[in-house]
């Protein structure tokens, strides 16, 4: 697209962006400490402090508590656009083994996902907009968001009635620290983030001695051929130029070598990008789960319940163009790119469909840029680089942290008015 009176001069840009240097040793302790206190969905409330003193420090108007831990800070400095801007901070019940000085002193929880990477490099972009405040006017809704993990923290900011303190924004604009060489970022138009449905699956049998298999209706056998069977309904149902993914996550049945259980649990979770292959592979995934139960001759249907669920993310594809040029001019070609469609979800999306805004939601990376090369170079990239949710997920500082402020702060220029 040419759009080349949207197009961001850089030298717009380069008064605010020239303090980042100064920025960076207080916003990677920043960092650090956040990594070292890890806070489980809806539980953040020493990291919502943390923020909430930034906020105060850079003399936004602070609102605290909203959907639970959640905290918004408004910056209004004259007419014209609003935009909002988001990251999110919780943290996932994971054992980090990093081995980093900075690791979570947490048993059990970690910032395994890099949302302490993306709310500093938020409060690092509104420390670099607001000292040059006098570069652009409009109005900056800054959104840090609890709870993204279990897919409704954005919805329950939402609900506690986010867009009637701030009013509707004209865009949404977000970003996720990922495997990619650090200095790096991607945006892809349209779906961008799959639509997640995670469900929670019991199978009744009949329990009996295991020496005794005719007395009994065996969920152990029910569950490894539903297991099996419902590998299929991507390779036997979806075409083939569609995506989708199903994984069973947890398999739980029994307690001992010879007593033949009653019940077996199965977790699921599903990955779709459209409502027509998310409506097919839900549909194919109960009957899979019915018919198993029922060619096991089971006195009792499963239980299917969801745990929980994200919708798709999908990418304005105008906000893309004017976001990613603006990237273009600021990073150079060569560091933006397309990561294509991820399977991975995302509840940011959440902001625009409440408010009507377009989003745009970029990737930046977090690996370092050399590591990713020789890994690159040896086709071992998805083997050797710790992806988000890894107990290795260890994004490295610089030149991770520049870049996400950078990238934060450049977006939203290309929004807010800059006399250009
Ligand atoms: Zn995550
Ligand atoms: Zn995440």
């Amino acid at each position: 697209m040419s759009d080349a009176n949207e197009t961001t001069d850089t030298t717009a840009r380069s008064p605010l962006l020239a303090r980042l240097p100064e920025l960076r040793n207080g916003l990677a302790d920043f960092y650090r400490d956040l990594h070292t206190h890890p806070e489980l969905s809806f539980a953040e409330t020493r990291t919502a402090e943390a923020i909430v003193e930034r906020l105060q420090s850079l003399d936004l108007e602070v609102t605290t508590g909203l959907g639970g831990t959640g905290v918004v800070g408004v910056l209004a400095n004259g007419d014209g656009p609003h935009i909002l801007l988001r990251a999110d901070f919780d943290a996932l019940p994971v054992q980090e083994r990093t081995g980093l000085p900075y690791a979570s002193t947490t048993d059990g929880v970690m910032h395994a996902c890099g949302h302490d990477m993306h709310v500093t490099c938020l409060l690092g972009a509104l420390d670099l907009l607001t000292a040059g405040r006098a570069h652009w006017s409009g109005t900056i809704t800054a959104v840090f968001q609890p709870a993204e993990e279990v897919g409704s923290g954005a919805q329950a900011m939402v609900d506690d009635g986010l867009f009637d303190k701030v009013g509707t924004p004209d865009v949404v604009l977000g970003q996720h620290v990922g495997p990619f060489p650090a200095g790096s970022v991607g945006c892809h138009p349209g779906p961008a983030l799959a639509a997640t449905d995670a469900l929670k699956v019991t199978l009744y049998g009949k329990g009996a001695h295991g020496s005794r298999p005719e007395a009994a209706i065996d969920p152990v056998v029910m569950a490894a051929s539903t297991v099996m069977r419902l590998q299929t309904v991507v390779s036997r149902e979806i075409p083939g130029g569609d995506t989708a993914v199903v994984t069973v996550g947890a398999l739980n049945a029994g307690t001992k070598d010879n007593v033949i259980p009653d019940t077996a649990e199965l977790k699921l979770n599903i990955r779709t990008y459209t409502p027509e292959i998310r409506a097919t592979v839900l549909a194919a995934v109960k009957r899979i789960i019915n018919g198993e139960a029922a060619v096991a001759g089971a006195t009792r249907t499963p239980d299917i319940e969801p745990i929980d669920t994200f919708p798709v993310l999908i990418n304005d594809e105008h906000a893309v163009s004017r976001t990613v040029s603006a990237f273009r001019s600021h990073f150079g070609d060569d560091m933006v790119f397309d990561p294509g469609p991820a399977t991975g979800s995302e509840d940011c999306g959440v902001f625009g469909t409440a408010s009507g805004a377009p989003v745009c939601f970029w990737f930046f990376g977090g690996t370092d840029p050399d590591t990713y090369r020789t890994a690159a170079a040896a086709g071992t990239t998805a083997r050797d680089i710790p992806s988000n949710h890894s107990p290795y997920f260890a994004p490295v500082i610089e030149p991770t942290l520049s870049t996400g402020v950078e990238a934060m702060t450049t977006a939203a220029l290309t929004w807010l008015s800059t006399g250009k």
